[in-house]
């Protein structure tokens, strides 16, 4: 469903991920660790066009389509989500009428009809309910004052709302609280099914306790140095990450 292909990213002239490959089929969870600057977020904000991020080779197809020339919006209307480890503050931009926005432009693609702000809200409201999600968040503006939990929960909704083939989520538990997490899990549980794909980035462990990982990929300064079942993921919760480090790297 998602295929990396031999991509190559640099930022500002210095490569960060090499020669990356990375095939995720429909209905998987793949888990994506490695500590702090390995180039996780990198790989994430590339997929989605993120500005500044050059690909210096490689493609990342979507079923068959090649992501990596297309425009962000391009790519989201594809059905591509990311969510990013730190959401943006658009004070102004209404919570709501943002996501109702986003899911017409993407129904406008697809050659649906838009939602009328009423059958929207029925949408919303039903969506919030089910991931436990406070209704004032309706109204409030885009992630405006909202707490890092608060922000990662409203990434999660985005993600309900406009429910996408494949979505990668950026750290979605770092800053969380116990609650906070198991909210998050449940939703993202709630929404993976067998036809649409998920790549999980995270630096610890216990996000896994909650969501079931098919495959684990240890991510090192910009490669994928290890890949393995879920138990790999306890196993770096014990050992850490240095006894991968290959000496011929450093
Ligand atoms: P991770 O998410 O795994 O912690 P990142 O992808 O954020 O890692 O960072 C990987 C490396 O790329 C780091 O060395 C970081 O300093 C560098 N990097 C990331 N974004 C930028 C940027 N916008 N400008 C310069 N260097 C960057
Ligand atoms: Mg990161």
């Amino acid at each position: 469903m998602l295929e990396i292909k031999d991509l190559s990213i640099s930022v500002e002239n210095t490569p960060i991920i090499k020669n990356l490959s990375l095939t995720v089929r429909r209905g998987e969870i793949h888990a994506i660790m490695g500590p702090n600057g390995a180039g996780k977020s990198t790989l994430a904000r590339s997929i989605m066009g993120y500005p500044g991020y050059e690909v210096n080779q490689g493609s990342v197809l979507l079923d068959d389509k090649d992501m990596t020339e297309l425009e962000p919006e391009e790519r989201a209307t594809s059905g591509l989500f990311v969510s990013f480890q730190y959401p943006v503050e658009i004070p102004g931009v209404n919570n709501a009428e943002f996501l109702r926005m986003a899911l017409n432009a993407k129904r406008n693609s697809q050659g649906l009809e838009e939602l009328d702000p009423l059958d929207f809200d029925d949408l919303l409201t039903q969506k919030m309910d089910a991931l436990h999600i406070d209704r004032d968040f309706k109204n409030r503006g885009l992630n405006e004052g909202f707490s890092g939990g608060e922000k990662k929960r409203n990434e999660i909704l985005q993600m309900a709302v406009l429910d996408p083939k494949f979505a990668i989520l950026d750290e979605t538990d770092s800053g969380l609280d116990i609650d906070a997490l198991r909210i998050v899990s449940s939703g993202v549980n709630q929404l993976a099914n067998e036809q649409n794909g998920l790549i999980l980035i995270t630096h610890y462990q216990r996000l896994l306790n909650h969501i079931q990982p098919d495959h684990v990929h240890v991510l090192l300064d910009g490669e994928i140095v290890k890949t393995g079942g879920k138990e790999l993921a306890l196993e770096l919760e014990e050992k850490g990450y240095d006894w991968l480090k290959q000496p011929s790297h450093s």
